[in-house]
């Protein structure tokens, strides 16, 4: 299953699109909301998922 690069959602392959740049790197993105939004280059999008780095690891280590 691909996972796509700007919300990080994981998704079933028959949906999304997929996106080859000119340098051969491959993209998978969920939707066009997520291609649009990355032509864009929003990045401080409320729904996209944070990465679990900073605060939300500081969270699971609290809970524990
Ligand atoms: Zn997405």
């Amino acid at each position: 299953m691909p996972k796509c690069v700007y919300c990080g959602k994981v998704y079933e392959f028959p949906r999304g699109l997929t996106l080859v740049t000119k340098d051969g790197v491959v993209k998978p993105l969920c939707s066009s909301k997520c291609k649009k939004n990355m032509a864009m280059k929003r990045r401080k999008v409320e729904w996209v998922r944070k990465s679990d780095t900073t605060k939300n690891a500081a969270k699971k280590v609290a809970k524990k």
